[in-house]
């Protein structure tokens, strides 16, 4: 098993911390010659989905991973990566546009900017979710489904092998999403 994460900006240490937690390999993808190397996941971490937009572009990264996500490579959006994988962001051009979600970025306000909670995953049960100036998902439609709610708000889905995240489960010590999103690379 190895996972191929996204690391042009943001969080992408932690997740590689937390898949060598589960014995999972990871290794970084940075340029378009690391796509070469075969994986059974991607992760797209947290950060400024703006700047990772923009450096997918530069870098030549964006169509060839838009095309292996089409295919059904198993892929996990944190925050940023929720808002890069939504068919629709309020107010702005899309990026992957693969997943059946409409999202408002930093949608807390400043008040509830970042913050701390407990809420039912899936079937998975009861996760910590530590939110950063975060998105949520306004709207579900197609082939998403929702995961999780928090204060009335979609802030997980699934839709097929794509899996996103308004919170930042690789910023906790639970492992239960990690090992979720492990499932989904071996069924794969
Ligand atoms: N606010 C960021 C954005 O809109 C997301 C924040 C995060 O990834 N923690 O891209």
């Amino acid at each position: 098993m190895r996972i191929g994460v996204l690391a042009l900006q943001g969080a992408f240490i932690e997740h590689e911390q937390m898949l060598s937690a589960l014995g999972a390999e990871s290794f970084e993808i940075r340029q378009s010659l690391d796509l070469e190397k075969r994986f059974d996941g991607l992760i797209i971490p947290g950060g400024e989905s703006t700047v990772q937009g923009k450096l997918l572009r530069e870098l030549g990264l964006f169509g060839p991973l838009k095309k292996l996500i089409e295919d059904g490579l198993p892929v996990f959006g944190t925050c940023a990566g929720l808002i890069l994988l939504a068919k629709e962001i309020d107010g702005e051009n899309a990026h992957f546009a693969t997943m059946d979600i409409k999202v408002i970025r930093n949608a807390y306000g400043r008040q509830l900017g970042s913050f701390f909670t407990e809420a039912d995953f899936g079937d998975v049960g009861k996760v910590p979710m530590t939110f950063i100036r975060a998105p949520y998902i306004s709207e579900v439609f197609g082939k998403a489904k929702p995961l999780a709610v928090v204060y009335g708000k979609t802030v997980a889905a699934r839709q097929d092998n794509q899996l996103v995240t308004a919170f930042h489960p690789e910023l906790t010590n639970d492992t239960k999403i990690h090992e979720y999103f492990l499932k989904m690379c071996y069924k794969n």
